[in-house]
């Protein structure tokens, strides 16, 4: 029922109608946007490739106390799980949190997310394709972000890397004077076009960001990013000009490594869980 509440305008719904609709959480209280709702509960398989990724990563060298990895929501593209801010070999499954694309949590109950959740929300966003994403400073790949030397494949397992991995600037998007975190929408909006259709873009001055398929996937991508910034660095360090994979060697090495990463994933999670 529409009470009139004394203002006026012509379209009020009416005090009544309007708590109803806070308590509803169709307005959020404060105003600003209201919590989205719930995709509900992932696949316990999803959740639990999660977890682990976050554990590989660690005991892999790509994160420490800092980066993330996050999975699109199997019941709602339009939403994504990733755990609360926190050092990724302590995440566990009720660490992990839901949001939508513009990064906005479903349910925080207090917990704390990423200050650079924004990655993830805008790069799902702009690539229907990807399910996965890893976000690191791990530290082999960053002189390659802040060079005009290209990262590129030294040997069929980094293949993904294709024949360029794009450099993402900060300051053309925020300005000379930003702490370089992707802190908000528009910092990740203008990641996600430099990452364009890549498997992997850099980000000058801060680490680099990985997308894949699957959980499994993208982790394979972030444990050979840093694997392959190391053998280039050797190699130029010899003083030579290394020969990479052209463009129809990385398709095709990439065509055959997404049906292996079973195999490395099985041995990683071991050696974590092992470790831990
Ligand atoms: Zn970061």
């Amino acid at each position: 029922m529409m009470l009139p509440c004394g203002c006026g305008l012509p379209h009020c719904f009416g005090r009544r109608a309007l708590i109803a609709m806070t308590i509803a959480g169709a307005i959020a209280p404060s105003g600003g946007k209201a919590a989205p709702a719930s995709a509900g509960p992932a696949d316990p398989t999803l959740i639990d490739d999660l977890v682990v990724g976050n554990h590989i990563l660690f005991d892999q060298g790509v994160v420490d106390g800092f980066g993330h990895i996050s999975a699109r929501h199997d019941k709602d593209p339009a939403r994504y799980l990733l755990a609360r801010s926190m050092a990724p070999a302590l995440v566990t499954a009720n660490d992990i949190m839901e949001f939508d694309l513009d990064s906005t949590p479903v349910d925080p109950r207090g917990r704390t997310p990423y200050l650079e959740r924004f990655i993830h929300g805008a790069i799902y966003q702009a690539r229907p394709d990807v399910q996965a994403i890893v976000h690191s400073h791990s530290p082999s790949v960053i002189p390659f972000a802040n060079t005009k030397i290209a990262l590129r494949p030294m040997n069929h397992i980094a293949s993904f890397l294709g024949t360029d991995t794009p450099v993402f600037e900060i300051r053309t998007t925020g300005g000379d004077a930003t702490d370089m975190l992707i802190r908000n929408n528009a910092l990740g909006k203008a990641l996600a076009t430099t990452l364009g259709p890549q498997a992997v873009a850099l980000m000058r001055g801060h680490g680099s960001v990985a997308v894949g398929q699957s959980v499994k996937l993208v982790v394979f991508r972030a444990v050979y990013t840093e694997v392959n910034a190391r053998i280039e660095a050797e190699a130029l360090s010899m003083g030579g000009k290394p020969e990479f994979l052209n463009a129809k060697e990385a398709a095709a090495a990439t065509q055959t490594n997404e049906h292996l990463v079973g195999r490395p994933w099985e041995l990683w999670k071991r050696h974590a869980e092992q470790n831990r």
